[in-house]
């Protein structure tokens, strides 16, 4: 868009009020981000002090004044941002609930906001996956969208039989599945992959290298590892995805923790509270030191982004990584996605008693509040809630399954893919 273009469209726009909790953020036309400056004017390029990239926010801090909202700059310098070229989002009118689920072994969690519902990851039983959310009514709006993390049988299996979890009256549902990792052969992974991309009831798969290849309006590079991906069924979330595929492991050698690493690891923006998803990822090797200690494969490559963006892993809500495991949660790892203001709320996806108690030291050393999808000890029934109501804060506590299930047989211990010995 030329200067002079943008000047004019941005006087066009109509003047009106703005409640507190406005936020803004750069529309579908402007992926390349807005300006911020410090004079409703584009006719100079040395007033610019930030330029919101696509799928973050800012809030705003006050009216529209002549096609310019006043905001503030993460930074905390006031500024100017041109409406024209952003979307306006009334955070607090927005609802919805994030469940972390104890599904089994593994890790699972549900996001319901507007009319559809986001599965991230199935746990490892597929019939209690299934018997878990309908019994717990917890598919009263439409799937639109399941994200497996990674290959790890504990993270997908609970979708081996996706055609039974989404019945015949569902509507369609889009599959993001992470490529195989040609190093590390996983055939029952691929087996799921081939038959989930032929059922009737699934829209779109994203599978392979994901986003990399997907020109689509509705993903917008970043930067050449960073992706902003609106769902354009659930406008009231920002995806951005950080990390994950086989490219992204690092050096990790043996075959599981190049799994682990290979975990999409992305935020998802709703109103104004943002989750951090990590899945599995890890940050040092088996053995070595916290102290003085550069974080490694995943966590190391996410620290590397935040370099760059600072802001970028900053996280209201956080799934520790690896449920918990040493080797993840590195202090600076910790450090980095620590909100500035207020305490970071971390669950621990705390099946099969992996989370370690140092590990947890390390967040309350944080002050961040923990917790925990096994807190009552009653396996396949505890889950962790965060709802959000129209006025009210974001809520997280610990909650039983409705219908007390029996408990799902006990998984084995948390492994690798198959194949990988
Ligand atoms: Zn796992």
């Amino acid at each position: 868009m030329s200067r002079l273009l943008a000047f004019a469209v941005c006087t066009f726009a109509a003047a009106g009020a703005v409640a507190a909790s406005t936020l803004v953020t750069p529309r579908d036309i402007a992926p390349r981000g807005v300006r911020v400056r410090n004079e409703r004017s584009t006719n100079d390029e040395r007033n610019v002090l930030y330029t919101l990239p696509f799928g973050q926010r800012l809030r705003t801090e006050g009216p529209l004044v002549n096609g310019w909202y006043p905001v503030v700059a993460p930074d905390g310098r006031s500024g100017w941002a041109c409406a024209q070229l952003l979307r306006v989002v009334q955070a607090d009118e927005i609802e919805f609930t994030v469940r972390f689920i104890d599904v089994a072994g593994g890790e699972a969690a549900i996001v319901n906001v507007g009319q559809t519902a986001v599965l991230i990851d199935g746990g490892d039983d597929p019939a209690y996956l299934a018997q878990y959310l309908r019994q717990g009514g917890l598919l009263r709006d439409p799937m639109k969208l399941i994200i497996v993390t990674h290959r790890d049988h504990a993270h997908w299996e609970g979708f081996s039989r996706l055609a039974r979890l989404l019945g015949k009256d569902s509507q369609q549902t889009g599959l993001w599945l992470p490529e195989s990792d040609p190093q590390c052969k996983d055939g029952r992974y691929d087996q799921f992959v081939d038959s989930a991309k032929h059922l009737p009831r699934v829209s779109t798969v994203m599978h392979g290298a994901l986003f990399a290849d997907n020109r689509d309006a509705h993903h917008h590079p970043r930067n050449p590892s960073v992706f902003d991906v609106r769902l354009p069924f659930a406008p009231e979330i920002d995806l951005t995805l950080l990390h994950g595929g086989a490219s992204a492991t690092g050096a990790a050698k043996d075959c599981e923790a190049r799994a682990d690493n290979a975990s999409l690891v992305f935020a998802l923006t709703i109103g104004e509270s943002r989750f951090l998803f990590t899945s599995d990822i890890t940050g040092r090797d088996p053995g070595t030191s916290t102290q003085w200690h550069v974080p490694k494969y995943g966590e190391g490559t996410l620290l590397e982004l935040e370099k760059k963006e600072s802001g970028l892993l900053t996280a209201d809500v956080l799934t520790v990584p690896h449920h918990g495991a040493d080797t993840s949660s590195t202090p600076e790892f910790i450090k980095c996605v620590a909100p500035r203001k207020g305490a970071l709320v971390a669950v621990i996806p705390a099946t099969h008693h992996m989370a370690e108690d140092v590990v947890i030291k390390r967040y309350r050393k944080k002050k961040a509040i923990i917790f925990r999808t096994d807190e009552h000890g009653e396996y396949g029934n505890d889950h962790v809630l965060c709802v959000k109501r129209k006025g009210e804060r974001l809520d997280c506590r610990n909650e039983l399954h409705p219908s007390r299930l029996p408990p799902p047989p006990i998984p084995p211990p948390h492994a690798g893919p198959a194949g990988c010995d």
